[in-house]
């Protein structure tokens, strides 16, 4: 074959390839228009997910009539002029390519006046083609609607996630924009409701309500400005408690010099800056802002435009740690804190004070509920007598249990053990008639929880506790879209949760089992799990069981009682698969007489 430029049709489908990856890129750059415009008011409106219908509409400088045109070819800015403009970026766009791209890919129609024109201008475009051209009425401003997203691009289209997961995505960028832009009106409507509207008032600590909830929102630090005034690299935004923490890096949001970026190496900062003050597998929840020099940063990397490279990344490392470590050292509790409560007797403490106590201490006190099984409901406690479980695997549908493994019966079940002791917080070890068995206090935990909660379930008999008080809990945007699809799984589950407007809901009930936790916590990382896939085909209900599990479970870090362990040694015993969590990893290290011989360089 000759070798032949690409027609510009072709290139420039190649290169909307890099940017327009889901709909929420798409509203990610004409949000980022808008906001390069100076626009006051910021609206988004999707429908099906936004491959139906994208509308971006603000109340910026506008596209003058001349120029509109112009704005959707390929390499077409207004932001930028000579390459030294790009040592200095003080734009969110500057490629000129985000316009072209979009419009390649799906039906787009624009519309938009200058203040000093009469009348507006409307274009529109399809596949990259314009086919019509027309003056409108409309005041200031720019709307751009974007529709039937790659029908043109049926393998990318094949790719979309569920509705919900690319709504998930646009909700996720669009939330962190209103917090890093107070100052900004936004709205966001998905078919037809309002699921955000901030007021632009400028007032951070009041968008950080509106984004995050009032339970997640007021719970976090500013990050104070006077850390870090008068040098170079400027850090702000708000940061968790040590008390408040997430199941994944999901919550940490960087912004440098107005732009949304994706940085490994910051992200570490701000999970070191809590260095010993989380639990294991806990993560913090942080909006970090970054002020600094344009030249000092490189915004020209990727196409998509969130990554970054600093001249000095290590002062730029440095500077966040600093300030986040200083902003959460100034609320870190005594490390008692994190001691269980043992010397009150757990039966003064009504179940409001608990939860209140749990959300205080941000640690789940097990080890107490453990230590003190009288004091608490019998099924909540870790010496009630286990369901039947032993005729689980027959009367469990395939879809619930772990993945079936051809294991001898020998293998699957647990001899009687004797517990030697705790090593390193974390482990378990005892003596069976076979050698050593290291425990993992935290996977065997969640196995025991896990078995007794799938086989109440089956039966359909979750046992289920009403709180003395409900409770109101209010979630971030997207976390709270999510839950409320999960709410009838979760009644099913023992959960008494109903829907109370604006991202809150109002908790009833909880099952018996998780009632030592806090409803806030529990339903943020039910809630969380939004995006988890699992390798195997499961049921909802199930997936939820392993979600709260794992948050209900003793942690690695805890130190549990020789009573605590040898009932939790127990429980595992009883249980029909003892030896891997509910995720799959081994519970039990075992080490046998004959390795500990070979290994020693004895005979026998
Ligand atoms: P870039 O943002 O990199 O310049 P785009 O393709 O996103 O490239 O936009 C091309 C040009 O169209 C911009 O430089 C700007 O002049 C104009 N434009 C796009 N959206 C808007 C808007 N909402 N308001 C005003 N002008 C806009
Ligand atoms: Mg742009």
């Amino acid at each position: 074959m000759t070798i032949r430029l690409l027609a510009e049709e072709v290139a420039s489908r190649i290169a909307a390839g890099e940017v327009v990856e889901r709909p929420a890129s798409v509203v990610k750059e004409l949000v980022e228009n808008s906001l390069d415009a100076g626009a006051a008011s910021v609206t988004v409106e999707t429908r099906g997910g936004g491959r139906e219908m994208i509308r971006v509409q603000d109340n910026g400088a506008g596209i003058p009539a001349a120029e509109v045109e112009l704005a959707f070819r390929r390499h077409a800015t207004s932001k930028l002029e000579t390459a030294n403009d790009l040592e200095h970026i003080a734009t969110l766009g500057f490629r000129g390519e985000a316009l072209a791209s979009i419009a390649s890919v799906s039906r787009v129609t624009c519309t938009s006046r200058c203040a000093d024109e009469k009348m507006g201008t409307q274009v529109r475009v399809e596949g990259g083609s314009i086919v019509w051209r027309a003056a409108v009425g409309r005041p200031q401003g720019t709307e751009l609607l974007v529709e039937d997203l790659f029908y043109n691009v049926p393998a990318r289209r094949k790719f979309l996630q569920a509705e919900r997961t690319e709504r998930n995505h646009i909700d996720a960028f669009l939330t962190r924009y209103a917090l890093a832009y107070p100052c900004i009106a936004f709205s966001l409507v998905h078919d037809g409701r309002e699921i955000l509207s901030t007021s632009g008032s400028g007032n951070a600590q009041e968008a950080l309500l509106n984004v995050y909830g009032m339970d997640l929102g007021i719970s976090l630090l500013p990050i104070p400005a006077s850390l870090t005034n008068a040098q170079a690299v400027q850090v702000g935004g708000f940061v968790s408690p040590p008390s408040v923490h997430r199941a994944n890096r999901g919550y940490i949001t960087l912004f440098v010099n107005g732009r949304w970026v994706q940085d490994l190496r910051l992200t570490y900062a701000i999970i070191q800056a809590y260095h010993t003050l989380l639990p294991t597998k806990r993560f913090p929840v942080a909006f970090v802002t970054v002020t600094m020099p344009a030249e000092d940063v490189d915004v020209n990397v990727h196409p998509a435009k969130t990554e970054v490279r600093f001249r000095d990344g290590d002062a730029v490392f440095r500077a966040v740690q600093r300030a986040v470590r200083a902003t959460v050292m100034d609320e870190a509790p005594a490390a008692t804190a994190w001691q269980m409560p043992t010397s009150q007797p757990a039966e003064d403490i009504s179940p409001s004070d608990r939860i209140t106590r749990a959300r205080l201490a941000g640690l789940t006190p097990l080890a107490r509920q453990i230590a003190l099984p009288s004091a608490e409901p019998p099924a909540a406690t870790m010496s009630a007598a286990p369901p039947v479980l032993p005729n689980l695997p027959l009367t469990t549908p395939e879809s619930v249990l772990p993945p079936a493994e051809p294991r001898s019966a020998a293998l699957s079940t647990l001899p009687p053990l004797r517990v030697i002791g705790q090593a390193s917080t974390m482990v378990i070890i005892a003596e069976g008639p076979d050698g050593i068995y290291l425990i993992d206090q935290h996977a065997a935990h969640e196995r025991v929880l896990y078995e007794r909660m799938v086989s109440a379930w089956l039966q359909g008999k979750i046992a289920s506790q009403p709180l003395l008080e409900a409770e109101t809990v209010s979630l971030p945007v997207a976390e709270a879209a999510y839950l409320e699809e999960l709410l009838p799984a979760l009644h099913t589950l023992g959960f008494s949760v109903e829907p109370f407007g604006a991202g809150t809901f109002l908790v009833r009930a909880l099952p018996t089992l998780l009632t030592h936790l806090a409803p806030g916590d529990l339903l943020a990382d039910i809630a969380a799990g939004a995006d988890e896939q699992s390798p195997i085909h499961t049921e909802l209900e199930e997936r939820l069981i392993r979600r709260i599990c794992k948050r209900a479970a003793v942690k690695a870090g805890q130190v549990l009682s020789r009573e605590e362990m040898e009932r939790l040694v127990r429980d595992l015993e009883q249980t029909a698969n003892p030896r891997t969590c509910p995720h799959g990893r081994p519970t039990i290290i075992q080490i046998s007489v004959e390795q500990l011989i070979r290994q020693f360089g004895r005979s026998g």
